[in-house]
């Protein structure tokens, strides 16, 4: 399975300049293909095919004054910028034509300097390496410091550099972690994911988000009304725009680190795990879209589906328009609709139910019957969880709170 394994990097003056000129180089390659293919696109002329285009923005121009300091950086780098044009067309273009599910996609944007992430890719035939003194080795960059907080799994595919807004580097590995099977549990657990707690579980556990969380998202959010008063284009802005994307990156990566030991129990524990398919980039439109973005259930199932899918596990979606919340987990009864203010209600049948429980439940047995349709095997198979796609920096893989979707299409 592909996974991604991110490390923070300390590039000195001399490696942070090359970089500089290494996210230049991407962006103007990049930009430079967007705009052939816009302007072929306006005179009428056909689409400029992936290998048409690398030639005339990396090769051919090389060979011209004003282009030719591409020949500072390597070449990989610019090959991966046009890559991740193409990847940004085929997704427009599968979106367009209804191929590709899920909220629309726009078409590609030119790249600027002031973007808030600049990111480079090396691939493995770019020749980085992870050297002996565990110094990362990339070409025309350097030998970069990392801060390996936990070992590689085996040897990388190929490493992203990011700078983000706060001005942290970052390595982002993409790695084929081997499976690691764990031993057969006895129990199984669906999981409601919810505005009032975080998590409940249909055996009656009810996971709040913690504390320390909370109190770091107040304080996000004093920064930011800070910010919103500041001037535009005035230095104490500027500071105020650190100080906001120090704080962001700190909830994200708290926020993620307390998701990752959350969702290693559960998956540790149970030998099956339901969760409901939520739509939450729909729900991201209503107003309960703040505390949905904040609670980052995206981001945590798609732990629980690859954390599953090395362990041996069984991870299900159940149908997102499943009336989880009215129907009495004990007697199977439809109940009247229940609004989010009703938090317990008693079926006729005697049965006493937890709103959240008795959802969890009846999603635990939605998962059980699914699995049982098929006999053994999924009724819809689980995409295969690749965390992201090679091909294509996505937005969201240093500072995850932006990519509400998290888990990637394949
Ligand atoms: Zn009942």
């Amino acid at each position: 399975m592909q996974l991604r394994y991110n490390y923070r990097v300390y590039p000195t003056p001399d490696q942070q300049e090359a970089l500089a000129r290494a996210f230049g180089c991407a962006r103007v390659v990049f930009n430079d293909g967007l705009r052939l293919r816009q302007s072929a696109h306006e005179g009428g002329l056909a689409y400029v095919s992936d290998g048409e285009l690398s030639k005339r923005v990396i090769t051919e121009a090389k060979k011209t004054p004003e282009r030719q300091w591409l020949g500072e950086v390597s070449a990989v780098v610019l090959q991966q910028a046009i890559a991740d044009l193409n990847t940004a067309y085929r997704n427009f273009f599968s979106s367009l034509s209804g191929r590709r599910k899920g909220r629309k996609v726009a078409p590609p944007r030119f790249r600027s300097r002031k973007d808030n992430r600049q990111a480079i890719r090396f691939t493995a035939n770019a020749r980085f390496k992870v050297l002996d003194n565990g110094r990362l080795r990339l070409p025309k960059i350097g030998d970069l410091a990392v801060r390996w907080s936990r070992p590689l799994p085996a040897e990388p595919t190929s490493v992203t550099i990011i700078k983000d807004a706060a001005g942290r580097y970052f390595a982002s590995f993409v790695v084929a972690a081997p499976d690691q099977p764990l031993p057969p549990a006895a129990s199984e657990v669906g999981i409601d994911l919810g505005l009032t707690h975080f998590a409940v579980l249909s055996n009656g556990t009810k996971i709040a988000a913690p504390k320390f969380l909370r109190r770091a998202a107040d304080k996000l959010r004093r920064l930011q009304q800070d910010l919103s008063r500041k001037q535009r284009g005035s230095a104490n802005r500027t500071k105020a725009v650190v100080k906001v994307a120090k704080a962001h990156a700190r909830v994200a990566y708290t926020r993620r680190d307390w998701q990752h030991k959350l969702s290693t129990t559960i998956i540790r524990d149970n030998q099956a795990v339901y969760v409901e398919d939520l739509c939450v980039v729909g729900l991201g439109r209503t107003r309960l879209a703040k505390s949905v973005h904040d609670a980052g259930w995206s981001q945590f199932v798609g732990m629980l589906q690859y954390k599953a899918a090395r362990a041996g596990r069984t991870f299900g979606k159940i149908d997102r328009f499943a009336p989880t919340s009215r129907t009495c987990s004990a007697c199977g009864r439809l109940d009247g609709p229940k609004p989010l203010n009703v938090r317990s209600w008693t079926c006729p049948c005697g049965a006493a139910h937890d709103r959240d429980i008795n959802a969890a439940k009846n999603i635990l047995a939605a998962g059980r019957a699914e699995s049982l349709n098929a006999c053994g095997a999924q009724v819809r198979p689980a995409p295969l969880p690749a965390p992201r796609r090679e091909a294509g920096i996505h937005p969201g893989a240093a500072c995850s709170t932006r990519s509400v979707e998290g888990i990637s299409r394949p």
